[in-house]
């Protein structure tokens, strides 16, 4: 068992049981993508792989923290150090933790940290939130800061925004905080309200599976860039706060209003339509119908592919593989340019449009996929 082997390891590390072990899950998004910093809605749900986190607090002003994940020894730094911009090492995550915790003034005096996760990362199901949740909710249990999930997600993104420089949403970090086993998170970006929508894909006869690319294009973080810059130009010139007020109805006045803004009009109506695609996504499953999703998912891809152009061609080859191979629904899923799609499959489909996927890659010579199946699962919770 995980929770074990953490305490046992910790127990090695530090010369003492650990006070108590905690968890927060990956988390893959269903539907609503580049949403998010346009103030607009998104629909993640919690994986089964999670960061396990075993802890003890501290009273002298030191952090100790150690992954097993990382080749490296137990790293030692005074809580009063802690300095946004110091720390370019995986360090920065739960130092940032850590530091937001005290910036917003809550009395945190150190503690000792053995990490060990099972999100792999840098593949699109943010090992990052999974990191910072599970040491944000130890540290709110060990020093009774009394703060929610929605509260914790908040002062994770600040650690990951401020602290280690990532310009993130708060998706990530609420998915890991908040979701609930058996459900997808339908979250308001803009008012931060959290909607719980039963989505148990194992009781309707179906599956999620989720496609690891294994590829991150180098220039993932530039074009993230651009296409926020663009959306924000967007709101500036059709005079909105953000693109998430433009509603659906009106998308043809926006765009017609847009001119021979080429670039900005493929943006604008790939969020006003993605805003859009989260609504009927949810109203589906309200209404128990979660098949009649699959050509919603397929359509999302075919936006992020064309007009906010963040796929790749691993991601395109996977949907276009998955469906032919008689999968309800595909799309690639996180930010784009490599990481992972989302396939949806009937439950004895799934094995053939697994091996037509690898097959595909395998006649592509891309570098071989991995493929699992998503169990819409816990938030983070204490283990121990
Ligand atoms: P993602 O969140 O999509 O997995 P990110 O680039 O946001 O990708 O975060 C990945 C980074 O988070 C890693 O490079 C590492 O610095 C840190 N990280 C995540 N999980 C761990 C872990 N278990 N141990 C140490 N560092 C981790
Ligand atoms: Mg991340």
């Amino acid at each position: 068992m995980a929770t074990e082997q953490v305490t046992q390891r910790f127990t090695e590390l530090y010369g003492a049981e650990p006070d108590g072990v905690w968890a927060a899950p990956g988390r893959v998004n269903l539907i609503g993508e580049h949403t998010d910093y346009n103030d607009g809605f998104v629909m993640p749900f919690a994986l089964p792989h999670r960061t396990t986190a075993a802890v003890s607090p501290r009273t002298d002003g030191l952090l100790r923290l150690h992954s097993a994940d990382i080749g490296a020894p137990v790293t030692e730094i005074a809580v009063d150090d802690l300095a946004p911009g110091t720390d370019r090492a995986w360090t920065a995550y739960p130092a940032g933790v850590v530091w937001a915790l005290r910036e917003a003034g809550h009395p945190v005096t150190g503690a000792d940290v053995h990490l060990s996760s099972t999100v792999p990362p840098g593949a699109g199901l943010s090992s990052s939130a999974a990191l910072e949740v599970s040491v944000a909710l130890a540290l709110n249990d060990l020093y009774g800061l009394g703060l929610d999930g929605g509260e914790l997600a908040l002062l994770c993104r600040r650690a990951e925004n401020a602290y280690v420089g990532a310009p993130v949403g708060i998706m990530d970090q609420t998915a890991s905080a908040c979701c609930e086993a058996g459900h997808a998170l339908f979250l308001d970006t803009r008012d931060l309200t959290r909607r719980q929508i039963p989505f148990d894909l194992a009781a309707e006869g179906m599956r999620l599976l989720v496609v690891d690319t294994r590829v991150e294009h180098s220039h993932s973080q530039g074009e993230y860039g651009r296409r926020r810059e663009g959306c924000e130009r967007g709101a500036a010139l059709l005079g909105v706060d953000a693109l998430r007020d433009i509603p659906h109805a009106e998308l043809d006045a926006a765009l017609a209003r847009l001119g021979d803004e080429e670039e900005v009009r493929r943006l604008v109506r790939h969020v006003v339509t993605e805003n859009e695609r989260v609504r009927r996504v949810v109203e589906l499953l309200r209404a128990g119908d979660t098949r009649a999703i699959g050509p919603v998912l397929v359509e999302g891809h075919a936006s992020l592919r064309d007009d906010f152009r963040v796929s790749s061609p691993e991601l395109d080859l996977t949907v276009e593989t998955a469906l032919s191979a008689g999968a309800l629904g595909a799309r690639m899923t996180g930010g784009g340019f490599g990481g992972s799609a989302i396939v949806l499959t009937d439950e004895d489909t799934a094995p053939a449009v697994t091996k037509a996927v690898e097959e595909a890659f395998a006649a592509a010579r891309f570098t071989a996929p991995r493929t699992f199946e998503a169990v819409p699962s816990e938030g983070a919770r204490r283990l121990r």
